[in-house]
């Protein structure tokens, strides 16, 4: 049977091969912060509510009464009309697609895809503020997954395809005027990338090499020997919630300091 993976699959792998046996191979659940979980809510609504947009369909009753939900969108709509009106031959959100690659089943899904004759735009949300270095982005295998398969299963050059980033979540500041009372400003930014034959090609090498060395972790695996650990150098066991079982642990930490960022965390596939 061949393997499905994500771009959040990847990111794992390369971020620590022990970790992703952890999660995936062995299921180990991780904590979560209620905090966390809450972004994580709210940003599954958005991603909803957005695709209910797209398809014409009302608002749900939950994001009718949630101001700052539909505030979100609102803002989100008037800061790129472009996005919303303009004509295209294929629009759809949510759009999922497949790319079978050594023997395994790369799949993305796109917040929103749209299609014209020599231009191709990936958008994907995020419920997170953008990152102040772009690079932390750039780098995401999501960037380099998304285009990837797209690339791959059209017939749209590397050229024409884009992928643009949109950060919709509200900022709060405190007013010199009015400290008591936190102001909320809704500014949805954007991050473009544009994609080329050269990334495309370093892409597919990445991925054979990857890939290569995850089927001989699989097969290791499965004769007893578990999945290697990232260095210690590498500073991602102290935001790991698998620090005591890799005997990695740092014992000055607060139990939640170990948690992934919300930024680390990936947004729920509708
Ligand atoms: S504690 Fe370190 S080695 Fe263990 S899974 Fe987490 S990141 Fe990997």
């Amino acid at each position: 049977m061949l393997i499905r993976l994500s771009q959040a699959q990847l990111n794992l792998l390369e971020t620590c091969p022990r970790k992703f046996q952890q999660v995936y191979l062995d299921q180990l659940g991780t904590p979560i912060a209620p905090e966390q979980q809450d972004q994580m809510n709210w940003g599954s609504r958005f991603h909803l509510l957005m695709q209910q947009r797209e398809l014409g369909l009302p608002a749900l009753t939950a994001a009718r009464t949630d101001r700052l939900l539909q505030t979100c969108v609102d803002a989100f709509i008037q800061a790129a009309p472009e996005l919303f009106h303009q004509q295209a031959v294929f629009r759809q959100s949510e759009h999922r697609r497949t790319l079978e690659f050594q023997s395994y089943l790369l799949t993305v899904v796109y917040d929103l895809l749209i299609l014209n004759p020599q231009q191709a735009q990936i958008l994907d949300w995020k419920t997170y503020p953008r990152p102040q270095n772009p690079r932390w982005l750039a780098e995401n295998w999501q960037t380099r997954l998304y285009p990837f398969v797209l690339a791959e299963t059209s017939d749209y050059s590397p050229e024409d395809i884009s992928i643009t980033y949109w950060f919709v979540q509200a900022a709060q500041s405190v007013s010199e005027t009015n400290p008591e009372t936190p102001e909320t400003t809704f500014q949805p930014q954007s991050l473009k990338f544009n994609y080329s034959k050269a990334q495309h090609e370093a892409t597919r090498s990445k991925l054979v090499a990857l890939l290569s060395q995850l089927t001989e972790w699989l097969e290791r695996y499965q004769v007893g020997e578990p999945f290697p650990q990232v260095e210690v150098a590498a500073n991602q066991c102290g935001f790991c919630a698998f620090d005591v079982r890799c005997q990695r642990h740092q014992p000055q930490m607060t139990d939640f300091e170990g948690l992934p960022t919300l930024a680390e965390i990936q947004e729920v596939a509708l």
